[in-house]
This record gives structure tokens, C-alpha cells and sequence, in this order.
């Protein structure tokens, strides 16, 4: 098996069985964002205690694309500081866009996208639930 179809057998077992998937009744923040270009939804819940994400939850309607890599996130994040959380996130920022091509252990699994990197439609459902990440890590106090 090449490489190439072992990243695209990891998306589609995400895709298919999405980790953290449903509702999260005691989140302590929520967003909603949508892409407009692809059709795919999300919202992304989080279980906030002493600035450390304890769970993570998300729910939406996506591509096997946007799926995968919000299931993926929300196995990166979970546990971690939201310090952490937003070094994770700049670092998935620039690895997408092309800017730096390694990816620390915590996101590994992110090598799957590889590929999309060149294509900017697509890039947009990879991005998808980090955007909607993003929201929620500015919406902290400090
Ligand atoms: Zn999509």
C-alpha cells in the first residue's frame, strides 16, 4: 500500500467513525461556522476547567474531508492547555498553508492532508473546525 492510500484509508476511518462526535450538555463554550463552498457545518462544543480543555465534542453535517479533520482535532486537543491548544493551532496554520512542511507528534495524523495543501477548495474543509476552534480561543478572557 503506498503511502497516498494509506493517508486517504485514515481520513475515510475518521470520515466514517468520527471520534468526539455528538453533542457535549455541559460545554462551557460553543461556535457554529459554516463553508459555504463545500456545503459542510459544524459545532464544535468545549468542557473548559483551569484553562485546560477536559472534553471536546463536535456535531455537523461535512465532507469525509472536514469530518476527518475535525475528528482528528478534537483527539489532538483534548486534555491539553488551551496554551497548548493555541500553539497546535498556529502550527496546523502553517503546515496547511504550505509554510512549514514537518508536523509535531500532536498533529501527526494531519499528514493525511498532504495532498489538499494544493488545492485551495478543499484546504477550506480542512480548516473548517480550527476555524471554528480559533473563535472559541479568543473568546477566552485571558
Ligand atoms: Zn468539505
Amino acid at each position: 500500500m503506498s503511502a497516498r492510500d494509506l493517508y486517504q484509508e485514515l481520513i475515510l476511518d475518521h470520515a466514517r467513525s468520527p471520534q468526539n462526535f455528538g453533542a457535549l450538555e455541559q460545554a462551557t463554550a460553543h461556535s457554529h461556522r459554516e463553508n459555504i463552498s463545500c456545503g459542510d457545518t459544524i459545532d464544535l462544543y468545549l468542557l473548559v476547567e483551569h484553562d485546560r480543555i477536559v472534553d471536546v465534542r463536535f456535531e455537523g453535517q461535512g465532507c469525509a474531508l472536514s469530518t476527518a479533520s475535525a475528528s482528528m482535532m478534537t483527539e489532538a486537543i483534548k486534555g491539553k492547555s488551551l496554551s497548548e491548544v493555541q500553539q497546535l493551532t498556529d502550527h496546523f496554520r502553517t503546515y496547511i498553508s504550505g509554510e512549514a512542511d514537518t508536523l509535531d507528534e500532536a498533529l501527526e495524523d494531519f499528514e493525511a492532508f498532504q495532498g489538499v495543501r494544493q488545492l485551495p477548495a478543499r484546504v477550506k474543509c480542512v480548516t473548517l473546525p480550527w476555524v471554528t476552534l480559533a473563535d472559541l480561543l479568543t473568546q477566552k478572557p485571558d
